[in-house]
Parts: structure tokens; C-alpha cells; sequence
């Protein structure tokens, strides 16, 4: 049984601690902030037109008081950040991990506004996050502190509201006691739309547990087009294997891709001639992680798990958490493409490295937007009541990411921009826009 324990604050000990937020050289939201002033002094946006879509619409913070299976009662924090619901209600997952914080929730429900509109799904942005590491927990106590954070904030949530889904530590099974939540306190109607990653039982999406990852694939083909990469035989390095990292490693497989490396927070594994992904999977369900993968698979344990991203592959995959490049190893990082599956992997600082090296990157916002863009399709799907095969999501997926690509490619060459800048400025645009025709209300 789990001994009662504190809930940690997530914060660091650093020099910043006296601020509100973690601020400097590694705030996900400064980072955040930094991609979006980029963007707007292109388009040369009016102070109004920033002061409109920059900060987050609302910020709340609440404790959770839950019983433990020992009868004592722990306290954790939660979060939900609405970054902007002008083109539709939030959306946005809800991240179960020990490091959660305002700051970051703030930069991730920043990315959803972007993420959304850069893709055209008529949805805003949001993101929560609840203080604990949900491993120390038991089903039972993680199911109650999962009720508990949706009931102590169930007059944010709607279906026009806020629409939350998962994201790191988060699962179906979490989103079907969110969805119940909210159901059993509208008198038990039956109101699926209000969360998406359910599980298909429960009006889930097909083809939402691999959305993401597949989005991502959807990029690398453009990319390899652009750039000319062979993809057949490509080797890559993947760092983070839940739910993105795992199935964006079985997709790249299946095009003939070499997995040269994977990491969780268990290590790094290397393997020149390539790792199986189903080992890796069966191992994880065996073992929660990869603790031991060097002792079952012929691969090598990296002593360094941070040096997988510095390895000589063709692509790079960051899909576990933000600011793991930096300044400080931007400069030994070797990969042509780095498709960023997790959101705000790389820093400001280290964009301008990579830029220089030429290296390409498909953004956050647009190379993860698989994830939320089915998300929306399970959102509709829940509306009509009427469900749509795998092939028919993966057709309106595979439109909305090449189309996205499209235009943010379009305009990097037009505005002689990074990617990621030209990704903020097709989807600002698309905010700006939608803010000015909704005015000031009262
Ligand atoms: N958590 C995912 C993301 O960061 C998905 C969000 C959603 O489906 O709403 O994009």
C-alpha cells in the first residue's frame, strides 16, 4: 500500500523561485511567448491585435483532498489553463506527472490555441495538470483523485466549453471516470462530448490511440518529399515511448524506417541495426518500463539516456517532455529532421542552432496535431451519435495534416521564416482574425 506522502510542488529549486512562476532561461511559457513575439513581428501585428491573443484567458488552480487506501487523505494540486476560446471551446489534454506546474500548463494551453487553429479544427486552447506521479498510486486512489479534479472544476467543462483529452500519464480509462463525472452530475444524461480519448466502448474514436504518432508520419512524408529523404531505411532516434513515442515508432517501422534508439524514463537503448518496437511495447506491459530492455533485447543501455538525441540518425523524434534541447546540446544534434511529437521539446535558443545548421524541424504545433486533430473528429462523431471507420478518420486526418503542411511550408518560404515561425503565423492569422469579427463583449 502506498505510504502517505506530500504532494511535491513540482517546482525546482532554482534562483527563480521567489517569482510566481518558474521564469528565465527554461519557462516553458517565456519559450512560448519568445515563438509567438517572433511570429507577431513579422506580420507586424498591432499592440491590440497581441494584447487580444497572448495571455491566457483564465488560470485556475485548485487543491484535491483524496483518500488513500491507507484511510489517510493527501492533498494534490490541479490546474486548468484556458488559453483562448475564440475560435471554439478549449481543448486541450490534462498531464498526470510530479514536474506539473502553472507555468507549464500556461505554455501548453498557449500551444493548443495554435495547434488548433494551424491545423483549422474551430477549437481553442487549453491544457490541465494534476501534481502526482500516478505510478505511486493505486487504481482506486488514481480513479478518485481523477473525479475529484474533474468535479472541483465541472463549471469550466462543457462540450462548447472545454473539451479536455489526454496527454502525458493519461489514458482512456481516465477519460471514461472524467466523462462519467460529468455525466453523473447532469443528472446522468449521457454526454460523451465533454472529454475525448475515451475508450471506443465509451464513444472513443477509432484511430485515436495511434493519432498522434500517425499525424506526425503524415509530416515526415512532406518533409522527406521536401527535402528529399529516402525514407525506406532512414534511421531514427526516438526519446520518450508512451503514447506518441510507441506508436509513432511502430508507423515509422512500417515504412521501412530503422528505430535505431528509443529512451523512457528507465534509459536509452541503442540498437544499429534496429529495435523491434512489439519487444519494446511487450516489455513495457510487462514491466511498466523499459527497466531491463538491454537484458531481453540485443541493444546497448546509453549512459547517457540524453545522448540519444545527439546520435547520427536522419530523424529525430522528442516525444516525451518540454526543453530537452537547449542551447547547451543544440549544437551536437545530427539529425536532418527532428519531428517533435512532444510539445515545446526545443528551446528558442536552441531553434536558432539548429537554424543555422540547417536542420528541419517540423513544430509542435503542427507535427503533434494529430493527437487533438481526431480528438475534434471524436468530438463530432459524439455530437451526430454516428461513428466512423478507421479508414474514414485517417482520410480527414491525413487532409488536415497535409494541408496544414501545405500552408506552413508555403509561408516559411514566403516570409523567409523557420517553420515553427511560419506555423505561428498561419495560425495567429487564423486567432487574429476570429477575435477582431468576435469584438469586446461588455
Ligand atoms: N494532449 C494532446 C496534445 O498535446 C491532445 C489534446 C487533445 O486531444 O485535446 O495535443
Amino acid at each position: 500500500m502506498p505510504k502517505y506522502q506530500p504532494a511535491r510542488s513540482g517546482r525546482k529549486e532554482s534562483k527563480f523561485r521567489s517569482q510566481p512562476f518558474i521564469r528565465g532561461p527554461l519557462s516553458a511559457f517565456d519559450n512560448a511567448l519568445t515563438q509567438f513575439d517572433r511570429a507577431a513581428k513579422t506580420m507586424k501585428l498591432t499592440k491590440n491585435q497581441i494584447a487580444f491573443i497572448r495571455e491566457p484567458r483564465r488560470t485556475t488552480e485548485v487543491k484535491l483532498p483524496v483518500r488513500m487506501d491507507d484511510g489517510s487523505i493527501r492533498v494534490f494540486k490541479g490546474y486548468r489553463v484556458q488559453h483562448n476560446i475564440a475560435r471554439g471551446p478549449a481543448k486541450g489534454g490534462v498531464r498526470f506527472h510530479p514536474d506539473v506546474n502553472l507555468d507549464e500548463v500556461k505554455a501548453l494551453a498557449f500551444w493548443m490555441t495554435f495547434k488548433c487553429a494551424v491545423i483549422g479544427i474551430p477549437m481553442g486552447g487549453g491544457k490541465g495538470g494534476i501534481v502526482v506521479d500516478p505510478a505511486e498510486l493505486s487504481t482506486g486512489e488514481l480513479e478518485r483523485l481523477s473525479r475529484r479534479f474533474f468535479a472541483e472544476m465541472i463549471d469550466l467543462f462543457g462540450p462548447d466549453r472545454d473539451v479536455p483529452a489526454p496527454d502525458v500519464n493519461t489514458n482512456p480509462q481516465i477519460m471514461a471516470w472524467f466523462m462519467d463525472t460529468y455525466s453523473m452530475h447532469n443528472r446522468g444524461d449521457y454526454l460523451p462530448a465533454v472529454v475525448t480519448g475515451k475508450p471506443l466502448e465509451l464513444g472513443g474514436s477509432a484511430g485515436r490511440a495511434s493519432a498522434t504518432a500517425q499525424g506526425m508520419v503524415f509530416c515526415v512524408f512532406q518533409a522527406a518529399d521536401h527535402l528529399g529523404l529516402e525514407l525506406h531505411g532512414a534511421k531514427v532516434a526516438i526519446q520518450g515511448f508512451g503514447n506518441a513515442g510507441s506508436f509513432a515508432a511502430k508507423l515509422l517501422r512500417e515504412q521501412g524506417c530503422i528505430i535505431q534508439a528509443i529512451s523512457d524514463v528507465d534509459g536509452a537503448f541503442f540498437a544499429k541495426e534496429g529495435i523491434d518496437p512489439e519487444h519494446a511495447i511487450a516489455h513495457i506491459q510487462k514491466n511498466r518500463t523499459l527497466k531491463g530492455f538491454e537484458k531481453v533485447a540485443s541493444v546497448e543501455r546509453l549512459k547517457d539516456p540524453l545522448k540519444l538525441l545527439e546520435l547520427p540518425v536522419d530523424i529525430l523524434i522528442p516525444a516525451a517532455l518540454e526543453n530537452q534541447i537547449t542551447r547547451k546540446n543544440a549544437n551536437r544534434i545530427k539529425a536532418k529532421v527532428v519531428a517533435e511529437c512532444a510539445n515545446g521539446p526545443c528551446t528558442p535558443e536552441a531553434d536558432d542552432i539548429l537554424e543555422k545548421k540547417k536542420t528541419f524541424i517540423i513544430p509542435d504545433i503542427l507535427c503533434n496535431a494529430g493527437g487533438v486533430g481526431v480528438s475534434y473528429l471524436e468530438w463530432v462523431q459524439n455530437r451526430m451519435g454516428y461513428y466512423w471507420s478507421n479508414e474514414r478518420v485517417l482520410e480527414d486526418l491525413k487532409t488536415m495534416m497535409d494541408r496544414a503542411f501545405a500552408d506552413v511550408l508555403r509561408t516559411s518560404l514566403q516570409y523567409k521564416v523557420p517553420m515553427r515561425t511560419a506555423a505561428f503565423i498561419v495560425a495567429i492569422e487564423k486567432v487574429v482574425r476570429a477575435s477582431e469579427l468576435r469584438g469586446l463583449y461588455a
